[in-house]
């Protein structure tokens, strides 16, 4: 039987019940108007490419007609925010539209981000100014590019209407769509009522959306933790391997299925240093790039006292094998680190020496103050004296960093491997093209004041070939200049 909907909705996070999430239809905007859509992601999950370009996929990504099988709600979760507890938060400028399931069996959220109010707004307008969706746009993409975990933007629209922060802005609304927009913060919110049978029916939900293997194990919450830890550790250094600073890694904003989540004040750091912030909130670098794999590890200690009641039903016993499970997230994460680090070098394995190697270049990189990007891009280049000049114009490693290349160079040639082979393997692990926070602010302020989108779309498409540098591409891979450099970046909340 054909449907009548251009998405089939199946909504299973709706079926766990009411105390899960509220019924909340987005609030109706003016004059809305298509930015972009993200053709082949709608592609992947199965709707109509002919449908989405028409004027009725405008108005339902507007939120302002609701699909038949749409049956829309706002999640609610707690969380710590900068550490501290605030019991009741919730999908406060979000509403979750459905479920659809792609072609090869894989579940999505689509969700809506700055469509109104609902029950858990607070004081907030639920509104989103284009600024932080042109942002989320062009960061969550890039991060798909470059293979790491992360929600995904289907669409973003403008809706005519004005949202007020330090003036009036235009009004935008991204559609996100994630594996699932379970937090943290979400089992958070039903253990700090000492809600066992709702930690347990959410814990049974993920289980069986994201880690079905997991309900073969002995113990399957257990082996739930710890695949959650696994996941996280693997995507916690793959951020510090960019040089991604997520900036506001609160367990709100922390997902159980891995993937990078609410790109607010995010942003990729120019010059190397292990303390740098952007976000304009985080006074005392809380969220500092060298921090992110210990406030993953305190958020997941969170996750893992949630958990305890299903782990084991004597007290005791549950204490140690969350306290077991949370010890591994270190390691791991350090280990998936040190093996990217080995990649980025033109290692094909980490090894002590690998380590020692990459700590002493991050050091001189730190003192020299040079950019993080382009430094492991321009070793790349060097990796083949064969190949093209690469970034040479655009960053020459000073003489500082002579000795350490010779000894670089040395191990690397112990693994008798061709040149070009070790090349290849850094161009896949150094990309040139991140979208810088400079061009990001540069395409926000082109959009918000002169209505041109076209730095957006430029970006946006760059962004999309990561490691694939071509001289005529300079300004895309270039640092900011003293004058360009962003200090700050902003939530837009
Ligand atoms: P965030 O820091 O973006 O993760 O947001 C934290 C909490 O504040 C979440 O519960 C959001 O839904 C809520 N929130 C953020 N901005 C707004 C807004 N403009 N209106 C209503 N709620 C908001
Ligand atoms: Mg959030």
């Amino acid at each position: 039987m054909k449907s009548e909907s251009p998405i089939l909705f199946d909504n299973s996070y709706l079926r766990l019940g009411e105390e899960f999430s509220r019924r909340q239809l987005p609030t109706v905007v003016q004059d809305p108007q298509l930015i972009h859509i993200n053709y082949p992601l709608a592609n992947y999950l199965g709707i109509d490419s002919a449908w989405l370009a028409s004027d009725a996929s405008l108005q339902a990504l507007a939120g302002n007609t609701t699909l038949p099988g749409s049956d829309p709600i706002a999640t609610v979760y707690a969380g710590h925010q900068f550490g501290s507890w605030n019991p009741q938060l919730g999908d406060g400028r979000a509403i979750l539209l459905g479920e659809v399931v792609a072609s090869d069996g894989k579940r999505f959220d689509l969700q809506l981000k700055g469509s109104g109010q609902t029950p858990f707004s607070r004081m907030g307008d639920g509104r989103s100014p284009l600024g932080p969706v042109l942002r989320e746009y062009l960061v969550s993409e890039a991060m798909a590019t470059l293979g790491v975990a992360t929600t995904r933007s289907l669409a973003a629209v403008t809706t005519g209407e004005r949202v007020f922060r330090e003036g009036a802005l235009p009004g935008a609304i991204l559609t996100r769509v994630a594996s699932s927009h379970i937090r943290v913060g979400t089992f958070q919110f039903f253990a700090a009522r000492d809600n066992t049978e709702a930690v347990k029916k959410l814990a049974d939900h993920v289980l069986q959306r994201h880690y079905p293997e997991a309900l073969d194990a002995a113990n399957p919450y257990l082996s739930l933790l710890q695949q959650v830890i696994e996941r996280q550790a693997k995507l916690i250094a793959q951020w510090q391997g960019i040089g991604f600073i997520h900036g506001v890694m609160n367990t709100d904003n922390m997902l159980i299925c891995g993937e990078t989540v609410d790109y607010g004040p995010c942003a990729f750091m120019d010059t190397y240093h292990p303390e740098t912030v952007y976000s304009s909130i985080d006074h005392h670098g809380r969220y500092a790039y060298h921090n992110q794999p210990a406030i993953a590890h305190w958020n997941l200690a969170w996750f893992a006292q949630s958990l305890m009641p299903l782990l084991d039903t004597d007290e005791e016993r549950a204490l140690q094998l969350a306290q077991q499970a949370i010890k591994t997230f270190m390691p791991a994460c350090n280990g998936h680190y040190q093996q990217l680090l080995a990649n980025k070098l033109g290692l094909r394995e980490a090894s002590e020496q690998s380590a020692t190697l990459a700590a002493e270049l991050l050091q001189l990189m730190s003192t020299e103050k040079l950019d993080f990007t382009l430094t492991f891009r321009r070793l790349a280049d060097l990796a083949d004296p064969a190949a093209g000049p690469g970034v040479e114009a655009l960053l020459q490693l000073p003489a500082s960093l002579d000795s350490w290349r010779q000894r670089w160079q040395d191990l690397v040639a112990q693994q008798n491997l061709a040149a070009a082979e070790i090349q290849a393997l850094m161009y896949r692990h150094n990309p040139a093209l991140i979208p810088r926070n400079h061009l990001v602010e540069e395409a926000i302020f082109k959009a918000t004041y002169d209505q041109d989108f076209s730095y957006f779309e430029r970006l946006l498409e760059v962004s999309a070939k990561p490691f694939d540098y071509v001289p005529e591409l300079a300004k895309y891979a270039t640092p900011p200049t003293p004058e360009q450099v962003v200090r700050q970046t902003f939530c837009g909340t």
